[in-house]
């Protein structure tokens, strides 16, 4: 049998249009959800990440604005834009692009967004929030991963799941999702060995490598779910995922395509926690009385 090729698609246009219909419904009360992204430097596939997520805005009706920074930029200037920002009540997401330049540090930087700004889950306090399994924005790939693994109705709760990689953005947020979600959720790495003998087990397998097909049929247990988050430029140009597609198709119950799926379902999350951070922001206004 073959698997069946969970369709990024429509998943993604039904989210977003529940998206913008909220949009709209809090434009009704005079509240645009606005988020700035920042970039520093020229990299070729951030400068189309960032684009993307521009353009997404705006197709929900959000407000966007896009900071452009020389690579040249110092730790000191991106932090007072970020300061401007946090002060800033037109926006209510912050997100700054990586990787960034090797002068600037990523911790120190993230450490300076507002926490309620934080949309994409990387400031310390979110990330203790969402480990103790308090209220915070949810990270954007892994919560995109469990919107698609909700919206194929694929029961989560008693699974076994197997997340390959354990980075603070995908895999260690990803494994702490599925947990929340009630699946026996097992890590692999690059020490790990062995690692077909225990990816074989998994009810739910979720790629995040960064490293072009290195999942193939002997990684799959029949029938299993296989979800790809990598996204990696081959020689030919071409993109592919962390999964060997063709060769996982026979073995594994659904598979995600790549380009296609994650990719897009990750801005939906950030479009989500936006709008979540611009209705919250609105809450802790004090009532103007007429
Ligand atoms: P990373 O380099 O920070 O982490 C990679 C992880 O893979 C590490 O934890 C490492 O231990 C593990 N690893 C490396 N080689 C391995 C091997 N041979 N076997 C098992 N594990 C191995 O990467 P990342 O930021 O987590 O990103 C992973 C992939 O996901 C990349 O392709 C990236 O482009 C993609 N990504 C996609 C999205 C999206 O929106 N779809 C978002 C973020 C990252």
């Amino acid at each position: 049998m073959s698997a069946q090729i969970i369709n990024g698609k429509e998943i993604v246009s039904s989210y977003r249009a529940e998206i913008k219909e909220e949009v709209q419904s809090l434009a009704a009360q005079g509240i645009q959800p606005g988020l700035a992204v920042i970039i520093v430097g020229e990299d070729p596939a951030s400068l189309v990440y960032v684009r993307n997520k521009a353009k997404a805005c705006e197709e929900a009706g959000m407000y966007s604005e896009v900071h452009r920074l020389p690579e040249n930029t110092t730790e000191a200037e991106l932090l007072r834009l970020i300061r401007q920002l946090n002060g800033n009540p037109r926006i209510h997401g912050i997100l700054v692009q990586s990787p960034l330049p090797k002068h600037i540090s990523e911790e120190r930087v993230v450490e300076e967004i507002a926490v309620e700004k934080d949309v994409d889950c990387f400031h310390p306090v979110n990330v203790g929030n969402v480990t103790i399994g308090k209220d915070a924005p949810l990270p954007c790939t892994p919560a995109g991963v469990i919107q698609i693994l909700k919206k194929i109705n694929v029961p989560i709760a008693g699974k076994h799941a197997v997340v390959v990689g354990r980075s603070n953005i995908v895999g260690k947020p990803m494994a702490l999702l599925l947990l929340r979600e009630h699946a026996t959720v097992t890590v692999c790495h690059s020490r790990t060995p062995n690692m077909e003998e225990i990816t074989r087990q998994a009810d739910i397998l979720v790629a995040a490598v960064g490293k072009a097909k290195l999942i193939k049929k002997h990684h799959v247990k029949p029938g299993a779910v296989v979800i790809d988050v990598g996204i990696n430029r081959l020689e030919t140009g071409k993109l592919a995922g962390d999964v060997d597609f063709d060769d996982v198709l026979e073995t594994a119950g659904y598979v995600t395509p790549v380009p296609g799926c994650v990719g897009p379902m990750t801005i939906t999350m950030l479009l989500r926690n936006t709008l979540e951070a611009a209705k919250r922001s609105a809450q802790a206004q004090p009532a103007v009385k007429a």
